[in-house]
């Protein structure tokens, strides 16, 4: 059987711990490779060599990093189709969503090769009397980035992208769900020019994150998961001086108005509720109707669209809409999640409980379900399913419908579908979410925006990609600088003042 160790100062190298995981196809439900899991002592020795290397990457002129960045956008859109085979082979989602996933990391990869620019720090001429003053952005060290998953090509890229580009070395630890794809990643960069040890790939699962927490060597840690392991991980990574940013689950909504357009709201709710199988942090999974007209007519659009989905392997072609769930923990945790919904009350109008896909019978493929007259004291309103179930709470005002989004502990991104400006503007400055969808059902912002939600959703100050990731992944120092040298102001004990 296929075995994925480490990739360690530019090699594959073989787990040493002794413990592994299984890397299944999701499709068939079969263990296609296993994968090691790092001990402590192995993440430390990686770490130890990535500070070394950093010395050597961190003096290298960020036109010479951004060449590399370069070079590996080239190598990423030879492999795209090699890339993708593999990604969903391990996630289980179709061809077409595992090239969105590679292609919205190569746009971030691409951003940063405008390091140089984005690196630039800033001059004042002549604070003071031969006085310059100067701030430049150097790099943390080494950084880690701990990724989820459900995108195992873009957040890896996300991560490891702006980090190099700064000057930094870079320990990425994949999901051990899906780790091959992660390992290509360093493989190409390496193709590209990076030097070896610069970026470290190690798998692995607790222990390892654990090590990364309390390796002093690391200076600052991203994170992407569900928001427990997030707030665990914010949590003993402050706590060890490090800085931290994580990124946690969602719950998104979308907001349909009386006004609305409804076939492109319905349409819109079958791309974002069900694409990927519901494997997305963005995923729409709550739909919120204003009035009971408007959700009737909505109801009675989506049925049709749902019971045409089509649900199949990777490997099955292009009409495929999406593929399995991650793993049979996974679909479980959703069909109990389900069975929870009819038992507090909720309706069941499209069930995909008895699912059966001829030939895959061992696939971890859930059907989709949509409920209606959910109520927000439910389980499946208040917790993340992650999956192709799609929730319909009725609202019978703007102000009750933005209530519900507003409470909510997650808030990631929403959507709002109206034809009206004066209540999406309203909407837009009034929501506590982070990411605003306005007819836009998956409002994920491009490479050079930043990405994040608020409340439980994220931890830490600054957003993923765009310009925060440069600040995220860089210190800054403020230089204050006295010339010519023969200046004489005599002593003075008060405290400086500019003239
Ligand atoms: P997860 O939290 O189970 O795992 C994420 C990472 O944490 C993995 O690398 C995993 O190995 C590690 N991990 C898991 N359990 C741990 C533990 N007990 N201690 C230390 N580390 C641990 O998340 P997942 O299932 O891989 O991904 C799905 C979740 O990620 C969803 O909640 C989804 O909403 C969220 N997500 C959020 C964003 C965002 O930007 N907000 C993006 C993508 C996914």
């Amino acid at each position: 059987m296929k075995e994925i160790g480490h990739w360690i100062n530019g090699k594959h190298v073989p787990g040493t711990s002794g413990r592994f995981a299984d890397v299944f196809n999701p499709a068939t439900g079969e263990v296609q490779a296993r994968v090691a899991l790092a001990s402590k002592a192995e993440l430390d020795s990686a770490t130890a060599d990535a500070a070394r290397a950093q010395v050597k990457w961190g003096a290298t002129n960020p036109q010479r990093r951004a060449r590399v960045i370069m070079k590996f956008v080239d190598l990423l859109n030879r492999d795209m189709d090699k890339l993708a085979e593999v990604l969903s082979s391990e996630h289980g989602k179709t061809i077409p969503d595992a090239k969105g996933d590679i292609q919205r990391g190569l746009e971030v990869m691409e951003f940063c090769i405008g390091a140089p620019h984005l690196l630039k720090g800033e001059f004042t001429d002549s604070a003071g009397p031969g006085i310059d003053m100067y701030s430049m952005r150097q790099p943390i060290g080494v950084a880690a980035g701990i990724t989820p998953f459900n995108f195992p090509a873009m957040i890896p890229m996300w991560k490891m992208g702006p980090a190099l580009a700064c000057g930094n070395a870079f320990i990425l630890k994949p999901s051990e769900r899906d780790p091959s794809v992660p390992m290509m990643l360093a493989e190409l960069m390496q193709e590209a020019g990076l030097p070896d040890g610069v970026l470290q790939v190690i798998n692995g699962d607790k222990d390892a994150v654990d090590a990364i927490l309390d390796n002093p060597e690391i200076a600052g840690i991203g994170f992407v998961g569900s928001t427990p392991i997030a707030e665990y991980i914010y949590g003993r990574g402050c706590a060890n001086g490090k800085r931290v940013q994580c990124f946690g689950g969602a719950k998104n909504h979308m907001i349909i108005m009386p006004d609305a357009d409804l076939d492109q709201a319905a349409d819109a709710l079958i791309g974002a509720g069900y694409g990927a199988a519901g494997e997305r942090c963005m995923a729409i999974s709550v739909a919120v109707p204003v009035g009971d007209e408007t959700a009737d007519r909505l109801i009675e659009k989506l049925i049709p669209r749902i019971e045409a989905l089509k649900v199949g392997p990777y490997t099955g072609g292009n009409d495929v809409d999406y593929g399995p769930v991650v793993t049979a923990a996974a679909k479980a945790n959703i069909l109990k999640l389900v069975e929870t919904g009819i038992a507090q009350g909720a309706k069941l109008v499209v069930d995909g409980r008895n699912f059966n896909l001829q030939g895959y019978e061992d696939g971890f493929f859930v059907g989709p379900h949509l409920f209606d007259h959910v109520t927000t004291d439910m389980d499946i309103y208040r917790k993340e399913i992650f999956g192709p179930v799609l929730s319909t709470v009725r609202a019978k005002t703007y102000e009750e419908a933005i209530g519900y989004a507003m409470d909510h502990e997650y808030g990631n991104g929403i959507a709002l579908y109206t034809r009206d400006g004066d209540t999406a503007r309203d909407f837009a400055h009034r929501i506590n979410v982070g990411m605003i969808g306005i007819n836009v059902p998956i409002p994920v912002p491009l490479a050079y925006h930043t990405f994040g939600g608020w409340k439980k959703s994220s931890f830490g100050d600054l957003n993923q990609h765009g310009p925060d990731a440069f600040r995220f992944y860089t210190r800054t120092k403020t230089i204050t600088s006295r010339w010519p040298s023969g200046i004489k102001e005599g002593a003075s004990l008060n405290f400086k003042q500019m003239e």
